[in-house]
């Protein structure tokens, strides 16, 4: 595990712990923001049954290499995930 994973680990821990910890706060603010009202609206209007048994139908017919393929692939040598196509390798220098 490299150094800049166990810095993205120890942020990311310490970022769920203050979340945790102030969950009542965030849920009045994005109350009062008006997020929560709106995102009830778009799930009562938008994300139907129908909708989540057309995403579910999607998601178990579509092979699993072609939707790793849409998101992002993985170096053969490293096993690091590679953002660009055709780039090389940023953790071993690999062509992938
Ligand atoms: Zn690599």
């Amino acid at each position: 595990m490299s150094i800049a994973k166990r810095k993205l680990g120890v942020c990311v821990a310490i970022t769920a712990v203050l979340v945790l910890a102030n969950t009542g706060t965030i849920f009045a603010w994005l109350q009062d923001l008006g997020v929560i009202p709106f995102a009830q609206h778009i799930r009562s209007e938008y994300v139907t049954g129908t909708a989540i048994v057309v995403i579910v139908a999607l998601l178990i017919l579509l092979p699993g290499r072609a939707v790793w393929a849409i998101s992002a692939r993985r170096c053969p040598v490293c096993d690091c995930v590679m953002f660009r196509r055709g780039a090389y390798c940023a953790e071993c220098g690999s062509r992938g």
